[in-house]
This record gives structure tokens, C-alpha cells and sequence, in this order.
């Protein structure tokens, strides 16, 4: 069993992942909290569907949320990510409520001003991370709203569309490359995030409009 533990010395926390729990609230507290799971997994918060906010881990110590993941060139990203679970049973069916996503709004925003590192891109769903492994938060997860709370990125559209390699062009986002998992499958995790009205794996216009649009977004991040 894996309890949390603390961070590495000079871990610095960078990236918050999103997730739904797919379990109600009860369940979901009850295996996020029971350390004697063989395959243990665990959180740093959970949000309930009425907004009632639940501190599980401390943020200084590693939550088991992640799993095989990977953004922008690292992998295992528990190490140093936050994670959150959201309870929804499953967020490409069912809509999350407003109550919950203004609690989850206001604690993104507290978790952005204690950890700068957290840059806007870095504000990820685990399904980014995890592609096709991984569809949580989900279609229906309003990425649009906390964008406009300062969490995250959202494209605008109209952009000229990035041509050549769209592969090159969604790891320079931060998207993992081909390999165990198809190209077709890392499109359909960055339509899941950022165009969720169509998510086909094709690397049409309007996908590399969008991708151009937040690559031009992300140029003056260091
Ligand atoms: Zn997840």
C-alpha cells in the first residue's frame, strides 16, 4: 500500500490535474481514503456536486491521482501536480453543477496563487495526460468558464491553422507523443479539452486552428 508521502526535496508543484470521481461522493471518499487498497489511488481535494469542498492530502505531500501520465516531457506527474477529483459519474453525460464549479473556481484559484509554477497550460484534465487511457473530467467539464476565471487556457477561434506534423505540434503543447497509444487518440484528448463539440480524432482545419491559436497563446510563457 502507498500512503502519501512527501515530496522530493526541490519538487517543485507545476501542473493541476482535473478528474471525476465516477463514483458518488460517499464511495468516492471512501476509496480515496483507504490506504489499505493494493492499488492505491488518492487526492488532494474532492469537490461534491453541491460544492462541499473535502481536503484529503496535504498539497506538500504526493497524491496518487495520475498514474502513467505525461506533459511536456515528463511523465509520472503525482510527483508534482495537484490533483482534484470532481464527483460526476461520468462528465461527457452529465453536466456539472454551478454550485461545484464555483467552489472548484475559487480553489483552482487559491492553488494558482500559492504555486506560480502552475502556468495556464499546465492547468490540465487527466485525460491530456493520460490519453485514451483516461476520458475524466470529461466533455461536458466547463474548461471555457474556468478559463475566463484566469484557470487555464481557451482557444479563440479564427486562427490561421498550424500546418505540417500535427503530432510536433500538440507535443509542443505539452501532449505526449504516439507510441503505446495512437496519434488518432492524443487528437481526440486535445478536442476532448478544447473542442468538445467534435471529438473525431481528425486533425481537420478547425483543430489546428485552435491548437495554433493556444500555441500562440503559450509563445511568451517561459
Ligand atoms: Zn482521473
Amino acid at each position: 500500500m502507498r500512503r502519501p508521502v512527501g515530496r522530493a526535496a526541490g519538487a517543485v508543484v507545476d501542473t493541476l490535474v482535473l478528474h471525476y470521481t465516477e463514483l458518488p461522493l460517499e464511495e468516492s471518499l471512501a476509496i480515496l481514503t483507504d490506504a489499505t487498497r493494493p492499488l492505491r489511488v488518492s487526492a488532494h481535494y474532492v469537490v461534491a456536486e453541491d460544492g462541499a469542498l473535502y481536503r484529503l492530502v496535504p498539497e506538500e505531500r504526493i497524491a496518487w491521482h495520475a498514474g502513467r501520465s505525461w506533459w511536456r516531457g515528463r511523465e509520472a506527474l503525482n510527483a508534482t501536480s495537484i490533483g482534484i477529483e470532481i464527483v460526476n459519474l461520468h462528465g461527457d453525460r452529465h453536466d456539472y453543477p454551478a454550485p461545484q464549479v464555483a467552489v472548484l473556481i475559487e480553489l483552482c484559484r487559491d492553488i494558482l496563487a500559492r504555486h506560480p509554477a502552475i502556468v495556464p497550460r499546465n492547468v490540465v484534465g487527466h485525460s491530456d495526460i493520460a490519453p485514451r487511457r483516461k476520458v475524466d473530467p470529461g466533455l461536458r467539464f466547463p474548461w471555457q468558464a474556468l478559463a475566463k476565471a484566469g484557470i487555464g487556457l481557451w482557444p479563440k477561434p479564427g486562427a490561421e491553422p498550424v500546418t505540417g506534423n500535427i503530432q510536433r505540434a500538440l507535443q509542443r503543447y505539452g501532449y505526449p507523443p504516439p507510441g503505446d497509444v495512437a496519434g488518432e487518440d492524443i487528437v481526440k484528448a486535445f478536442q476532448r479539452h478544447f473542442r468538445p463539440d467534435r471529438e473525431d480524432g481528425v486533425a481537420d482545419a478547425e483543430t489546428r486552428a485552435l491548437l495554433a491559436d493556444l500555441l500562440d497563446q503559450v509563445g511568451a510563457e517561459a
